[in-house]
């Protein structure tokens, strides 16, 4: 008899607010078609888990992206996110359908509701993880090596659980790429309807106010020229020549401490995860904390006047020297190209 009789697949929950999806549901789809492909002999599928109120007709997108099912909840207590509400639809999702595992965003909604339902199943959670494995060495089972980093950031621990199902955790948002949808892929539409023994809301969201974002979202940037404390003199030649190639201006935590650039562009383990195509790393030694948050870029050019910065382990082409030389120099060189 299998060790979990009756688990099976990857689930993942789509996140949506107000009906519109966030990218890291479609982030975790692509991810977890990869963990099913690496594991064929146990014929597991990729299902969306949908939560909300008049949003049945975003299955078929869920499924573009590349679920194979989706699990539609769709019930007016849903309409807004609610704790109580979605922590009880969840659990008796899991419940009836028994996963093997079930991936959330590390986003807030995901950082609030995973771990309510883990503590509710007694499963394991590993939160805010970056990057998940199957593990090769297992055959019969498909047991998740799920990695974060802990201690400040400065190691990395992998965590699994081995005894119960299903295997949860929160991933961080942009960890992982998006493939394109594809609006020719079938799949299966199941509609759930929870049932509230306590319909009386413990906690009422009398409103909500969204964050006015300032200037641009670096996480959906294609270009990002990182400043980091190497270039605090010059920052206003970084952010010139960040808007004539058609991108933006990010920094490392020490630019943000020192007062040069707003939190909302720090990038980093306690900042923002982004993959542009091309992250101009200037004057940023490398820590591991700042790279956690670009390692994914495709291309990375350093530029730092210390051959031993860490920035040109991870780099794709690095350059020894002043940024305030080198900077204006490679600007034209990639305009020119
Ligand atoms: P420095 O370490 O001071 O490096 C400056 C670099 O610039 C050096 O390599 C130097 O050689 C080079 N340089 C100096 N002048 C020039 C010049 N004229 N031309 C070219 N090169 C020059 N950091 C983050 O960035 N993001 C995070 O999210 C983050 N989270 C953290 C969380 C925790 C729990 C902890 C403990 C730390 C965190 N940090 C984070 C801080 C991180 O450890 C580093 O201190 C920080 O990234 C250093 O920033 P920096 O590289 O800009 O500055």
């Amino acid at each position: 008899m299998a060790k979990f009789e009756g688990y099976k697949d990857i689930y993942v929950f789509v996140e949506q607010r107000n009906g519109v999806i966030a990218n890291v549901g479609y982030e975790l789809i692509s991810e977890a078609r990869k963990l099913v492909a690496s594991i064929p002999h146990m014929g597991f599928k990729v299902v969306g888990v949908l939560l909300g109120h008049n949003i049945k007709d975003q299955a078929q997108t869920v499924i573009a992206h590349g679920a194979d099912k989706v699990i539609v909840a769709d019930d007016a207590m849903l309409e807004g996110y609610s704790t109580q509400f979605y922590t009880d639809t969840l659990t008796q999702i899991i419940n009836e359908f028994k996963p093997d595992s079930f991936l959330t965003g590390a986003t807030v909604l995901g950082r609030d509701l995973a771990p309510r339902v883990a503590a509710r199943l007694n499963a394991g959670l590993t939160a805010d993880a970056t990057k998940i494995e199957m593990d090769p060495e297992k055959k019969d089972e498909a047991l998740l090596l799920v990695t974060r980093p802990t201690f400040g950031g400065n190691l990395f621990g992998t965590i699994i659980c081995p005894d119960t199902r299903p295997q949860m955790a929160t991933i961080r948002p942009n960890v992982f790429s998006m493939d394109a949808p594809d609006a020719s892929r079938s799949g299966e539409v199941i509609e759930f309807t929870p049932k509230f023994e306590n319909t009386d809301a413990k906690v009422v969201v009398k409103e909500v106010i969204a964050k006015v974002v300032e200037g641009i979202d670096i996480t959906k940037c294609d270009i990002l020229v990182g400043a980091g404390r190497g270039a605090e003199d010059c920052l206003d030649m970084v952010q010139a020549v960040a808007d004539e190639l058609g991108g933006a201006m990010c920094a490392s935590r020490a630019v943000v401490d020192d007062g040069f650039a707003s939190k909302d562009i720090q990038v980093g383990q306690t900042g923002k995860t982004v993959r542009p195509s091309l992250y101009i790393a200037c004057g940023i030694s490398g820590a591991c904390q700042h790279v956690a948050g670009m390692e994914k870029s495709d291309m990375i050019i350093a530029i730092n006047r210390d051959p031993q910065a860490e920035i040109f382990s991870i780099a794709n082409m690095g350059f020894v020297g002043d940024v305030k030389e080198i900077l204006p120099l490679l600007k034209e060189e990639i305009i020119a190209a």
